[in-house]
């Protein structure tokens, strides 16, 4: 791997019209430009480069339609109110990025490297970087496996690109919006030794079954319990899952098939940081439903990029049917909303250096 590789610039000659700010949404709108990194057993990562925006041409025996063999990431880049840009924690995501590399035999990548593309990626689409509030310009790195071979084997050639979607404030004003979540107790997201913990394009593949189950039911998103006893509790969607009982926070410990998410790490340190004591353990579901008969369970909210924290109003387990602080948002899930958002606008003193000005 050379760690001195220079990334070659592509303008494009074509700049797209940017969109209304208003009506964003999530992941519907990408930049006018992409970076591409390409593997080959001979060369390793080689030829880094940014260029338009545009459609890719590969084998119909690319092996990533055949097998799966792909990881993601997912980042924001974020205005501040006096023109900067600030990346949150993005080593975690480039760390993150190589373990899932190697849980799914891709071959690492110079983090050094993944950190410059990002960089130099968000600053050649600076203006594409959204200033309303709670708008952010999202950032998804990826890799497939590209070799045309129809053998069940690691492939041989790879890329890895980063493409970009400026998208809308995941809540519109300061309100948080309480969800409602269906506790999946038949079907499961995740085994004890599988790939739950990377970030693959699988597991996405694996829970669209109970997403779709439980919002035919009316509900917004599922928490999934342990793929073995269905008894514990894992993480939801896209998010983990933390619970405040009694003036204390839990959260599942992380046993190999739960994600490992930033946002997650960064309420722990927080919370740690106010006092409050933080618990990472197995949970069973039945242990919070006692909790909320017993009036102790005060908050639920669940942890990722896109949302930040997400409070639960309502959490339904069988029969069971739990109204969370009266389905609206707790006093300590806006508290850490706010911390961090705070911190990721450059709003607020970032003690924990999480930051990355670009
Ligand atoms: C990405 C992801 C999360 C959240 O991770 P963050 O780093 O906080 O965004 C949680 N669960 C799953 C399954 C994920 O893919």
């Amino acid at each position: 791997m050379n760690m001195n590789q220079v990334i070659e610039f592509i303008k494009s000659d074509r700049l797209k019209e940017k969109p209304d700010l208003e009506s964003l949404g999530f992941g519907k709108h990408f930049t006018d430009h992409m970076f591409i990194l390409d593997y080959n057993k001979v060369q390793g990562w080689h030829s880094p480069r940014i260029v338009p925006f545009e459609p890719l041409v590969l084998s119909p025996s690319a092996m990533v339609f055949h097998y799966g063999q792909a990881i993601f990431e997912g980042l924001k880049a974020y205005k501040t109110n006096d023109g900067r840009t600030l990346l949150f924690r993005p080593d975690k995501n480039i760390e993150r990025l190589n373990r899932s590399c190697e849980r799914m035999c891709i071959p690492p990548i110079d983090p050094d490297l993944v950190l410059e593309a990002i960089v130099r990626l968000v600053e050649v689409e600076r203006d594409w970087i959204p200033n309303k509030e709670g708008t952010s310009l999202y950032i998804r790195p990826f890799i497939i496996a590209t070799e045309p071979y129809l053998g069940v084997r690691p492939a041989s050639e790879y890329k890895f690109m980063i493409i970009l979607s400026p998208v809308g404030a995941y809540y519109s004003g300061r309100q948080l919006v309480p969800v409602k979540i269906y506790v999946e107790d038949e079907y499961v997201r995740a085994v004890p030794g599988g790939v739950g913990h990377v970030k693959t394009s699988g597991n996405y593949a694996a829970s669209l079954y109970a997403q779709k189950k439980a919002e035919e039911l009316g509900y917004d998103q599922v928490l999934w319990l342990d793929g073995k006893e269905n008894k514990y509790v894992e993480e939801v969607g896209s998010m983990n899952i933390f619970f405040k009982i009694n003036g204390e926070v839990y959260t599942p410990k992380l046993n190999g098939s739960i994600l490992s998410g930033i946002t997650r790490d960064s309420v722990i340190q927080l919370v740690k940081d106010w006092g409050v004591p933080v618990h990472e353990e197995r949970i069973a579901i039945e242990d919070i439903f006692n909790a909320y008969k017993n009036g102790e369970l005060e908050e639920v909210f669940g942890t990722g990029t896109a949302a930040v924290i997400s409070p639960v109003g309502e959490l339904k387990w069988n029969e069971h049917k739990m109204l969370l602080n009266n389905s609206e948002t707790g006093e300590f899930s806006k508290k850490l909303y706010e911390t961090i958002t705070n911190i990721q606008y450059g709003k607020a003193e970032d003690k924990f250096g999480w930051t990355k000005e670009v």
